[in-house]
């Protein structure tokens, strides 16, 4: 099994396979952190958007029964009217330490994790693939929870 790390930000909910799901950071989640809101429609469901059946030819050839012929459905395309798109399963995380701190050192995002905030080492399987490439890893096994400041004083020497 492999080992990997991650910032768990000291808001999130408690580290777990069962909360093991990621999404745009700053896109509000339901309240299980299993659903991000649709951004297409900011979580109502409702968007104007071309009707699916007939392809949104106004005026409809043949009286579409889905779009009643206006060519357009109030359901919105993306997150099929619910207002919610899926989590992606498992944390975003690294396979190295170095990795982890180099992600964090890039332009935009230094000084982005507080000193003492957790970082969490564990075993796990990879469940998807992250908005940065990332692994996307559900836990089985955390080996070792120490803060930012105590991974970078170990692992800063490697960098160098
Ligand atoms: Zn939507
Ligand atoms: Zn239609």
């Amino acid at each position: 099994m492999t080992t990997f790390y991650r910032v768990h930000w000291s808001n999130l909910l408690p580290f777990n396979a069962e909360h093991a799901w990621s999404s745009l950071t700053g896109v509000p989640r339901s309240e299980d952190g299993t659903k991000s809101e649709c951004p297409a429609c900011d979580c109502t469901g409702e968007n104007w958007d071309p009707c699916p059946t007939c392809n949104g030819k106004f005026p409809a050839t043949d009286e579409c029964e889905r779009c009643d012929g206006t060519g357009l459905t109030a359901e919105c395309q993306r997150c099929d009217g619910t207002g919610w798109e899926p989590c992606l399963r498992g944390y975003s995380c690294y396979e190295s330490a170095e990795q982890l701190i180099s992600y964090y050192s890039e332009s935009g995002r230094e000084g982005m994790v507080p000193a003492d905030e957790p970082v969490i080492i564990f075993e796990g399987w990879q469940a998807d693939t992250g908005f940065d490439d990332e692994p996307t890893v559900v836990p089985e096994r955390v080996i070792e929870t120490l803060t930012w400041a105590e991974l970078v004083a170990r692992f800063r020497a490697d960098l160098a």
